[in-house]
């Protein structure tokens, strides 16, 4: 196995001048050397063809390699690796938390990927590091099985996200009290090796301002610029504010991605948010079934529910206004910077409009139509109606016919079904009125929706049953969701069980509709 590496992180950064991972402040550096700590029995559980394409490796050969699961399990480097954790901090569910840092990711080295693209390659779950404060630096097979698959499902419905090579198994156990009732118990250990151009987050910046360091803050966005932005580097002030106002779109295009497809990130605190706009961190994320902008799957937030489904969009725009903050020294006067916080608003309202047309089989949204598509909502979460399946069937149906039958399967209550009925027939002969004088064809209409509502999702159930068949030394329920989601838009015969509404046993089971950030 052959990767080149070209490790400009730790060449154009400052980094700290003590290696290893005892627990400490790291000042002045945005890196720590620190090698992953060798697992007992590391081994092989899945991995992405797609993924090791981009490194230019051959899947079939390097996934069959037994130094594949050594390396990407944490007990072997490949020859121009140099380990490190990185520096940041973040706030957290609104408060600002000081120094957070990889305490459990170490990353690899930065592939040169085969289309000239550069991969940094991290392990998640590989062992202490300095920023490890408490905790054991391990991540558990559960966890690890969902960020895996999901990056990955991302990834094929066209949403801007960090990639995931491998999901290899540690052959020892992790103690974890997953709803922190006082009941820890040992699981299964897992490592992922996920993938992106970098890691950096909004966090990277706001540590070094918090701490007065202009330097390092004008060096990550040199190092930013020069490897992640082309075009902008050496641009000065312009070149500055630029970047920052793409960063706000890139963003703007991201949560676009997560509201069309009902994705809930459930952790959007500032160190989970990329400086990429690529979906990271996954966590207690979960998928939107029965129609609900207050929901979250995330318990740790339960209380405040301050990253449920409806108001991320507003929450990424608060995390870019802290990111703002920790900028401004690099900036003469706050205008580029407002100016950025704009282009998110512009973006986000192009983004929204472009969701809406699509998702309504529509060649462009104009005013009445955003009226159109919030009276919907209003109904879906009023009949507790499945989101996916639901605009699904709202792209297959005749629109001249317009009874419910198509949507049966998306109904889980049939008393909040029945006080929607009649509104909801009156909403599609709206729809299907709206339609009428519309100028798609009819073809490319239902082409359109069909790219734009997916029909398979990662159910949070559905990647409870891969968990539980793996938990049984089963992997085959990993590798066939994964398949699965390689097309998420297309029916795929003999799979309907993956484009199920939720099934009556997930509805209160661990996993499933509650997610705690233990992990
Ligand atoms: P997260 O909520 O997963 O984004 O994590 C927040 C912070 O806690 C990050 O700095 C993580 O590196 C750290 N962290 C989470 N879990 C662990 C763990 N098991 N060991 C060490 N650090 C952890
Ligand atoms: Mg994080």
């Amino acid at each position: 196995m052959r990767i080149e590496f070209d490790n400009a992180f730790l060449r154009d950064l400052p980094g700290d001048p003590e290696t290893g991972p005892r627990v400490r402040e790291v000042l002045g550096a945005a890196w720590s050397r620190v090698d992953p700590t060798p697992v007992a029995a590391p081994r092989l559980l899945a991995a992405s063809p797609e993924a090791a394409r981009l490194l230019g490796l051959d899947a079939a050969t390097a996934f069959a390699d037994p130094d594949f699961a050594r390396v990407f399990g944490g007990n072997a480097l490949l020859p121009g690796m140099q380990p490190w954790a990185a520096n940041y901090g973040g706030h957290q569910f609104g408060s600002w938390a000081g120094q957070l840092g990889d305490g459990r990711a170490i990353s690899l080295g930065e592939a040169l990927g085969g289309e000239g693209g550069r991969w940094e390659l991290q392990l998640k779950g590989a062992g202490k590091t300095p920023y490890s404060r408490f905790a054991d630096g391990r991540a558990v097979l559960r966890s690890s099985v969902r960020e895996f698959l999901c990056s990955e499902a991302m990834h094929h419905l066209g949403i801007p996200t960090t990639r995931a090579l491998s999901l290899v198994g540690t052959g020892e156990d992790v103690v974890r009290d997953m709803f922190y009732d006082g009941h820890p118990r040992p699981e299964p250990g897992a490592v992922v090796c996920r993938m992106a151009p970098t890691f950096l987050r909004f966090g990277s910046w706001q540590l070094p301002a918090s701490r007065g360091d202009t330097a390092l803050l004008r060096a990550l966005a040199d190092y930013a610029q020069r490897h992640h932005f082309p075009g902008l580097a050496g641009r000065g002030a312009e070149g500055d504010a630029e970047w920052f106002a793409q960063v706000c779109e890139r963003t703007a295009r991201m949560v676009a991605g997560w509201m069309r497809v009902g994705f809930v990130h459930g952790v959007m605190n500032t160190d989970n948010m990329s400086i990429l706009g690529l979906t990271i961190d996954y966590g207690p994320y979960g998928w939107v079934e029965d129609y609900d902008p207050d929901w979250t799957p995330n318990t740790t937030d339960a209380q405040g529910r301050r990253y449920r489904f409806g108001t991320q969009p507003q929450v990424a725009y608060w995390n870019l206004v802290q990111l703002a903050h920790a900028l401004a020294p690099l900036f003469d006067g706050v205008a580029p910077l407002e100016a950025g916080l704009e282009r998110y608003r512009q973006a986000w309202d192009a983004a929204w409009r472009e969701l809406v047309a699509r998702k309504l089989g529509l060649a462009a949204c104009g005013e009445a139509d955003l009226r159109l598509f919030a009276d919907l909502q209003a109904l879906l979460q009023d009949g507790q109606v499945d989101m996916t399946l639901f605009f699904r069937a709202l792209g297959e149906r005749d629109a001249a016919a317009p009874d419910l039958l198509p949507f049966e399967a998306a109904f889980y209550d049939a008393d909040a079904r029945a006080r929607i009925e009649a509104p909801l027939r009156d909403w599609l002969a709206r729809h299907a009125a709206r339609q009428a004088d519309d100028p798609l064809e009819a073809v490319q209409r239902r082409d359109s929706m069909r790219r734009a509502n997916p029909l398979y999702v990662l159910r949070n159930w559905l990647a409870q049953e891969a968990i539980d068949r793996a938990g049984q030394g089963d992997t085959g329920g990993i590798a066939e969701l994964l398949d699965v989601m390689r097309r998420p838009y297309e029916e795929q015969p003999g799979r309907a069980h993956y484009a199920g509404a939720r099934p009556e046993w997930a509805r209160h089971r661990a996993g499933c509709s509650m997610l705690s950030c233990s992990s």
